[in-house]
């Protein structure tokens, strides 16, 4: 019964997957997350529920459209596969069923994480819809848990000091630094790390930025005049001091 019941909660976390698929594609263009249906970019056939389930319609298909051969990208069951493990990993975190409340915020948060992750990827963008529903869940997950003192100065640090960075740098060289997405999202992850530990955020995203930037200006995989999105080190390190407390300080206590 047990083993049954973590089934279905990696199904509904693969079934969430597949809505964040829409979410990624969609919201960055504009676009409804609810209408209309799903069509095939090759040949606009309507995508039929059963062509629809979480991973196992892409197995079924064989990665194509089922009318033209259309390929689909891979990255699309990969996402339904991390959503579904990502939701069971922190389903086993919790002790009791009384968590299930900050349980539901962990998933809610983990999940517009990797939205805003695949998002600044492709577009090299943070939709402003996307950070306020993040800002707005993180205000009621830490409202249960920080004083408004807390929250308010974590929300206006993690706004106030890149945006006074980046004003500075426009001032000094002429050149926009950090996109203002960036700055909304730290000033959402602000209010639930509070002003230590979203400062910690701005350091560290910026050091593991230009590691893996110049990185791959060495390995000449980008020039030096490509911009690389900066949102997903935010992300990591944000996914690192929330979800994983533990690794989070030893690798801190390796470079502070
Ligand atoms: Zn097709």
């Amino acid at each position: 019964m047990i083993f049954f019941f973590k089934i279905l909660v990696f199904f509904a976390g693969a079934c969430l997957g597949s809505f964040l698929n829409v979410v990624i594609y969609r919201v960055p263009l504009g676009m409804s997350v609810v209408t209309p249906r799903s069509k095939c970019p090759g040949c606009k056939k309507s995508i039929y529920w059963f062509e629809n389930i979480p991973m196992i319609s892409y197995l079924f298909l064989k990665g194509k459209c089922s009318e033209c051969d259309f390929k689909i990208s891979k990255r699309y069951p990969l996402i339904e596969l991390l959503c579904g493990v990502v939701t069971l990993i922190l389903f086993l975190k919790i002790d009791t069923y009384s968590q299930i409340y900050f349980y539901l915020f962990q998933v809610s948060i983990a999940l517009t994480f990797i939205a805003l992750f695949f998002i600044d990827l492709d577009h090299k963008l943070l939709p402003d819809s996307i950070n306020l529903y993040l800002g707005a869940t993180l205000l009621a997950y830490s409202a249960f848990q920080y004083s408004w003192k807390y929250m308010l100065l974590g929300f206006l640090i993690g706004g106030g000091f890149p945006f006074l960075i980046t004003w500075l740098f426009y001032k000094l060289r002429g050149k926009i630094g950090l996109g203002g997405g960036d700055i909304k999202l730290w000033a959402a992850l602000g209010i639930y790390l509070g002003p230590v530990d979203v400062v910690h955020n701005i350091f560290l995203s910026c050091l593991l930025g230009a590691v893996v930037g110049l990185s791959m200006i060495a390995a000449k995989v980008i020039s030096r005049d490509n911009a690389i999105p900066f949102g997903p080190f935010i992300l990591i390190v944000a996914t690192l001091q929330i979800f994983l407390p533990d690794l989070y300080a030893q690798l801190k206590s390796l470079i502070v």
